[in-house]
């Protein structure tokens, strides 16, 4: 069985997380502080809050952008459900724009014609809205790029829109890090950037999440906010604000520390499966590998996932592949087909066509830094196999 992903664990690991067993500190310790400090001074942040997932820093920065009861946030249909969940925590609604079918992500002048639209109340903007909320009385409060599949969403123009119309950028990096366009990393455009752990990201901490920010304030809400909305400077137990437990705990966070402290190896490790992959899978008709990024960017590999040739049958190649023992998905479905969206919103097919020709087509492989080559050859042999055999 070759599992879709597992992560890379070393003696490093195993170590300083026994470090913290020993020191009977399980929460809230010296291995959260570490691991934050090591992780701002990397990326060249003033702060980095480490939360218990990626889900719940989104939801923070969804907060610290002011998002509230009907208000707006522009954000991609196509991602992980967590991007826009986040924005429904604090009642937002989500207003999608179609991505870009080459790159993913979220295409920069629909972005930026919306963010305008919106954000001046300019001629016909309801339309962008969802169907059922056409009729909100809320503002646009941010808005929400995601960086996909290991490569930045091109956000630089909007960023810079976004400031002008004095909106917030916030950043889902989940899947992206360590990328980088023109020497910035992906998670350091905006005003803030959520960073996810889970086991099939780039590093781990089983379950957990960090926050990235340069601002002061904004930090000192996500220090409260993650602690039940306790005063960040007093030592009495005093709440100012309606918070969450949203903290990582010290075996976590010491994970994190010792699988952060090898990153640049483990994304080599990574790029070698993915560079082997594509060798193997550019000469098999009706697979297309992921779009090399274009010069001054770099991808961080996340899943490694194909694009196949409309005429194949997509879920009878999984399902083929499954019979091998080779676990793939398809990644993403669009969340505004999603039942839960399509059915609150009134979302329906044919909304956002670059998504959903992208929901319907993409595949991820297996992708872990331990990949052998045998296992990758096995894989590329057993998708040439199955295209060929459920091509209609
Ligand atoms: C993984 C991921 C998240 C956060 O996931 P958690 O499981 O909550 O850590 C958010 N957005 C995207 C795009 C992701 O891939």
């Amino acid at each position: 069985m070759i599992p879709l992903s597992s992560p890379d664990i070393n003696e490093d690991d195993f170590q300083l997380v026994n470090e913290v067993l020993r020191s009977r500190y399980l929460a809230s310790g010296p291995m959260t502080e570490r691991f934050e400090k090591e992780f701002a001074e990397r990326f060249g942040a003033r702060h980095a809050v480490a939360v218990s997932s990626g889900t719940a820093a989104l939801h923070l920065a969804m907060i610290a952008a002011g998002v509230s009861d009907g208000d707006f946030v522009i954000t991609s249909p196509y991602s992980f459900v967590a991007s826009a969940n986040a924005i429904l925590y604090e009642r937002g609604i989500p207003v999608f724009v179609d991505i870009d079918p080459d790159t993913l992500t979220i295409d920069p002048q629909k972005t930026i014609e919306a963010l305008r639209d919106l954000a001046q109340k300019r001629d016909g903007w309801r339309s962008l809205l969802p169907r059922s909320a056409r009729n909100s009385s809320g503002a646009l409060r941010a808005v929400l790029p995601v960086h996909l599949f290991g490569r930045t969403a091109e956000i630089r123009e909007v960023v810079a829109a976004a400031r002008e119309e004095g909106i917030a950028v916030i950043e889902d990096a989940c899947e992206a890090i360590g990328a980088t366009s023109d020497g910035v990393y992906a998670g350091r455009f905006g005003d803030a950037a959520a960073f996810g752990f889970y086991p099939n990201k780039q590093i781990t901490t089983g379950e957990g999440g960090m926050l990235l920010t340069d601002r002061e304030g904004w930090a000192d809400v996500f220090r409260s906010l993650r602690n039940q909305g306790r005063s960040n400077d007093s030592a009495t137990l005093r709440y100012e604000r309606l918070g969450f437990n949203y903290r990582i705990d010290e075996m976590s966070a010491a994970l994190g520390l010792s699988q952060f402290r090898r990153l640049d190896e483990l994304l080599l490790r990574r790029k070698a499966v993915a560079d082997r992959y594509t060798a193997l899978l550019s000469e098999v008709d009706g697979v297309t590998p992921l779009l090399e990024v274009p010069a001054g960017r770099t991808r961080t590999w996340f899943l490694y996932t194909i694009r196949l040739a409309p005429e194949i049958d997509r879920d009878a190649v999984m399902d083929g592949l499954a019979a091998r023992g080779i676990m793939t998905r398809p990644y993403f479905w669009p969340i505004h087909l999603q039942p839960f969206y399509a059915e609150r919103f009134g979302f329906v097919e044919g909304d956002f066509p670059a998504a959903e020709a992208a929901g319907r087509t993409m595949l991820a492989l297996p992708m872990a830094p331990n990949l052998s080559d045998a296992q990758i050859e096995f894989v590329c042999a057993a998708v040439a196999e199955q295209v060929v055999a459920h091509a209609v």
